[in-house]
């Protein structure tokens, strides 16, 4: 009790606020004598009646009951699973806001958490179609009232909903996707089951090639078997010629992990190809591979610019994945470094190499934060650029004080989360590197996901 009485507003009040802000999530933010209350689906500059549903010391949360003036930012969300559907979060806010909702969280990054006022954030380079871009989907399939049925998992749950069409799913992976349906639909295979851990069939997975135009198709199963497995071979690629790859994989353990151990290729091919720029790349069922290609050259191209090479430099490039990066940037510069801690991922990159005829590219397993200093120390391996992009927790503190001991020219820095970029970029900034540019890059449309390369030179 004592808690309520430290803030203004109390459970199932019900109120009318003004919305000023958006929050990381995509909730609307309205200030109540000081209180902040999130608001999912309120849009800034709205003003709405709401009822709070939860109240915690520092903030609460409310629901939207009514909409009492529209922001001209707002739009109808054009799928009609949106409300359910965990996938997007800002189909109601217009293309041009969300540009500029991810523009301005990172601007609200570099001065609130970097401190970094002197940084002015680019405009988000977005897209001309921001629909229909993921490469792949990954679908789980149950039975509802006694109905075959595949599609999403509804926001924060494990109940899956029945779905035919994804907007932001590219349109060959949607109707690979209904005949795989219509095929295990028709022969009766039975779907798995989560709760009793009975049933067969768990996730059919697709993945296209954005631009080579082939597809892979994985079924996963329970079970050791792929029943029916004739019909799925035949009739999927005589209806889908782009097919060149059909994988079985199986899953027998209780787990929301898609993939078990073990994949066999059961038609054409154990891969699929596809290109970003002039590099091309292998992708099997369980490669890690860029999920929107068109825009990740968007990000590429401009991680090349702001690397400057001239075709003498030597890289590095921390956090490597399947050497995406390192491929790319490889065609200009003199030597690229590139190291990763998944063991798969690094076969793909060496692979990746070979396959594109890029013989000056070395990839290391290991952890970006113990192999840098080691190159660095014992091999005296001295970069003129060291590019990193790594997963939301940012970088080591070991691997930022190499790069601030090795003092490269440049630093590209590409990164999924503003706040862990902020923080960093201060610490790069103490260590003698100045911040030049940050450019936000539109991967996740319809989505909060914010992703930015920057570039941070030798002061
Ligand atoms: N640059 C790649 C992948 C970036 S995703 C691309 O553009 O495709 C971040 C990668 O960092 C993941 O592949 C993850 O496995 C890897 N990773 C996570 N922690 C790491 C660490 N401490 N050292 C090296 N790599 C790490």
């Amino acid at each position: 009790m004592t808690e309520t009485k430290q803030h203004p507003v109390h459970e199932q009040d019900r109120l009318t606020v003004t919305f000023n802000d958006l929050s990381s999530d995509g909730a609307g933010v309205a200030k109540v004598h000081g209180y902040t209350l999130f608001v999912p689906g309120a849009l800034p500059e709205e003003q709405a009646e709401v009822e709070v549903t939860k109240t915690k010391k520092q903030y609460g949360f409310a629901k939207l009951i009514k909409t009492l003036s529209a922001s001209d930012r707002r739009v109808d969300p054009p799928c009609e699973l949106y409300d359910r559907c965990g996938g997007c979060q800002l189909q109601h806010l217009s293309y041009e806001g969300q540009l500029d909702f991810k523009r301005k969280q990172v601007q609200d990054a570099m001065t609130r958490i970097g401190g970094l006022t002197d940084v002015d954030v680019n405009p988000t380079l977005g897209m001309d179609h921001p629909w229909t871009y993921r490469n792949k989907a990954s679908v789980p399939v149950a039975k509802r009232d006694g109905e075959f049925i595949a599609g999403f998992y509804q926001k924060r749950s494990h109940h899956i909903i029945d779905m035919d069409h994804c907007l932001i799913q590219s349109e060959d992976n949607d109707e690979v996707i209904q005949e795989a349906k219509r095929i295990a639909k028709d022969c009766g295979i039975e779907p798995y089951n989560e709760e009793t851990h009975k049933g067969i069939l768990r996730h059919i997975v697709t993945r296209t090639g954005n631009q080579t135009g082939e597809i892979m198709v994985v079924l996963v199963t329970k079970t050791k078997e792929l029943p029916f497995r004739k019909r799925f071979l035949k009739e999927l690629p005589q209806k889908f010629p782009g097919i060149k790859s059909i994988a079985h994989n199986i899953n027998p353990k209780r787990t929301n992990t898609i993939f078990g151990d073990e994949t066999r290729t059961l038609w054409g091919r154990d891969l699929i190809y596809d290109n970003i720029g002039d590099i091309k790349f292998a992708i099997s069922p369980r490669s890690f591979y860029q999920v929107n290609p068109e825009q990740t050259k968007v990000l590429y191209d401009k991680a090349m610019e702001l690397a400057e090479l001239n075709g003498e430099e030597t890289v590095i490039d921390a956090y490597c994945g399947i050497g995406t990066i390192s491929l790319f940037l490889a065609q200009k510069a003199g030597q690229v470094y590139g190291v990763e801690v998944v063991p798969e991922a690094i076969d793909d990159a060496r692979a990746n190499a070979e396959l594109n005829d890029l013989d000056n590219v070395s990839f290391e397993v290991g952890q970006a934060e113990d192999v840098i200093p080691r190159w660095y120390k014992d091999k005296g391996i001295q970069a003129d650029v060291i590019i990193v992009d790594p997963p939301r927790k940012g970088c080591d503190e070991a691997l930022l004080q190499t790069m601030i001991d090795m003092q490269p020219k440049r630093v590209v820095y590409v990164s999924c989360n503003p706040a862990t970029l902020a923080r960093d970029l201060r610490i790069l900034e103490e260590g003698g590197f100045k911040t030049q540019e940050v450019q936000p890059v539109d991967q996740f449309p319809q989505t909060t996901h914010v992703e930015c390369v920057s570039q941070l030179v030798l002061k």
